[in-house]
């Protein structure tokens, strides 16, 4: 198991790394290095034999045709360099994509960056944008990779906290953006802000009043808006929002999406950016230098994938929504509070209700004792910001793994009465 004591201590080596590791919450105040906690469960759950709801990474096999197409390219032989923006089969199912889904008018070769995942997507995004000392604003909780990468360029984070709002009777009922405190976060520093809707960890979607307070806010200060849509085809209620059809998006909105999700290929790493020549000009830039191009017959793949007919991504999210379903129903029984995902692989739930005030240490102690691997959210929020306090009970289920595994999972659960 890949745990703390088995990281040798770095302490002698000072460089950007320090920043990376700090801004993710990974560094201890003796510089010894944690992994990230996604590492840390997974590596809990596999010494235990405990089911992981922890790692987002999802069961499912991915379509029959988007498998076929790059076990073809393979055979057909496209495993060189593909081109620095992505093969033109893929920038242009990009395109389309857009097109089909969203209206929006993109040109596939001028306004599309292929990557290698959404994870390159952002960092070369950053790495391009942000000079040390520029403020990114990230809502709060949030995606820890953002925090790593921002720490690299040598830019300040900065926080937009979503609140965890109640029903009638005190209950956990959802999420939203605290405008207030958005509109606060801007500065004549801020740089970008990055958005993720749909937003991980929480399973929320923001809606379009939050969105264009956003855009609105960016404009008025000059700085970017950097989304994060990976789960953009896995929303349950409602369709997801993009915010490059908001009026006034053009030259602000940087749009990044990943295939990892949409086509339960979250080991390929093919992810992608749309924006206007000049941006994808000044990304590519850098993007050039982190990876040059990968993943030729993957992207070959994912060309396939995005030009299915829509029945294929409405059973799997149709799929998804049915364990979402199950997961909430086995949390619900066993004495959480659930907060039901609007979207996404992730399903909330309060252990308050069970007389667990700290996710995280339920976490840390569910794989051995009751045989079920989660993350907590506190991993995702601010460290000494507001919600580090008021969402520190809630705790991240993973609802992508097989209906086989989240039945067991539920049944395990109830062990913690
Ligand atoms: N953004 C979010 C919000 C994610 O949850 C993840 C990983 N699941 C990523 C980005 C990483 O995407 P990729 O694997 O395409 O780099
Ligand atoms: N995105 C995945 C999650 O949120 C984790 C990926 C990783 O291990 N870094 O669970």
């Amino acid at each position: 198991m890949s745990g703390i004591a088995d990281l040798p201590r770095p302490d002698q080596i000072t460089g950007p790394w320090l920043r990376a590791a700090a801004g993710a919450g990974l560094l201890g105040d003796d510089q010894q290095v944690r992994p990230t906690i996604f590492t840390e469960m997974t590596a809990m759950a596999n010494a235990t034999g405990a089911i992981n709801l922890g790692q987002g990474f999802p069961d499912d096999p991915g379509p029959q045709q988007v498998l076929d197409a790059a076990r073809q390219a393979i055979s057909d032989g496209l495993n060189q360099y593909p081109p620095l923006s992505g093969i033109p089969a893929l920038r242009t199912a990009i395109a389309a994509h857009q097109q089909r889904f969203y209206g929006l008018d993109v040109d596939p070769d001028t306004e599309v960056q292929v990557t290698m995942g959404a994870t390159e997507a952002m960092a070369a995004t950053l790495l391009a944008l942000v000079e040390p000392g520029d403020e990114v604003i990230t809502i709060d909780p949030f995606y820890d990779a953002y925090a790593a990468i921002i720490g690299l360029t040598g830019g300040v984070q900065k926080y937009a906290p979503l609140t965890l709002d109640q029903d009638a009777d005190g209950r956990p009922a959802g999420f939203s953006l605290d405008l207030d405190a958005l509109r606060a976060a801007f500065t004549d520093r801020t740089r970008a802000i990055i958005v993720n809707t749909p937003h991980n960890p929480t399973g929320a979607m923001l809606n379009r009043d939050e969105l264009t307070a956003i855009l609105d806010a960016a404009r008025a200060h000059g700085a970017y808006v950097i989304t994060d849509e990976v789960y953009e085809h896995l929303a349950f209620s409602g369709a997801h929002l993009p915010m490059a059809t908001l009026p006034g998006a053009r030259g602000t909105v940087i749009t990044i999406s990943s295939a990892g999700k949409t086509f339960s290929v979250t080991g390929w790493k093919i992810g992608w950016i749309t924006a206007t020549p000049e941006l994808i000009t000044a990304i590519a830039a850098v993007k050039q230098y982190l990876t040059f191009a990968g993943g030729g017959p993957f992207q070959a793949g994912v060309a396939a994938g995005l030009g299915l007919p829509d029945d294929v991504l409405d059973a799997h999210r149709a799929s998804l929504r049915v364990r979402r379903d199950l997961l909430s129903e086995g949390l619900r029984a066993a004495g959480f509070d659930v907060i039901e995902a609007a979207a996404g692989y992730f399903t909330v739930a309060d252990a308050a209700p069970l007389g667990y005030q700290d996710g995280a240490a339920l976490c840390r102690e569910m794989p051995g004792r009751i045989g079920v691997a989660a993350v907590p959210v506190s991993a995702f929020t601010a460290a000494g910001g507001q919600n580090a306090t008021r969402m520190a009970s809630l705790v991240r289920f993973a609802h992508c793994k097989s209906t086989a595994s989240i039945i067991e999972a539920a049944d395990r659960l109830q062990k913690l009465h």
